[in-house]
């Protein structure tokens, strides 16, 4: 009588389950990564924001150029705050804002 210990195949059928169970394993670590990723994400600043309000924030640029304060050719895509990649805002922490917008601590980036 033989099981499926001494049996070759047995131990083929082992490896196959080991391999299988290792694979389902990762499977929440993959979707715990990605839902941290989402995390991530950075959040669009909408006008309608009182922290965007306080500072004058708009997201085109016909809007800014009836601004006070604003200057001819001045939008987030050249500001020194601007972060280039995720139009990210270091003025809004976990926000994002529009390239062509435009808030009153704009200031320029070194040359
Ligand atoms: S600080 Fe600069 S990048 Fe941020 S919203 Fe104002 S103009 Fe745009």
């Amino acid at each position: 009588m033989s099981s499926q210990h001494d049996h070759p195949r047995g131990a083929k059928s082992r490896r196959q389950f080991l391999k299988l169970a290792s694979g389902i394993a990762l499977i929440p670590l993959v979707n715990i990564s990605s839902v941290s990723a989402e995390d991530k994400k950075l959040i669009p600043l909408m006008e309608s924001d009182p922290q965007a309000q306080a500072l004058k924030y708009v997201a085109t640029q016909e809007k800014a150029q009836s601004m006070p304060g604003y200057k001819a050719g001045s939008k987030c895509d050249n500001c020194l705050h601007f972060v280039a990649g995720t139009n990210g805002c270091n003025i809004f922490p976990g926000r994002s804002v529009d390239p062509d917008g435009w808030c009153a601590v704009w200031a320029p980036k070194p040359s």
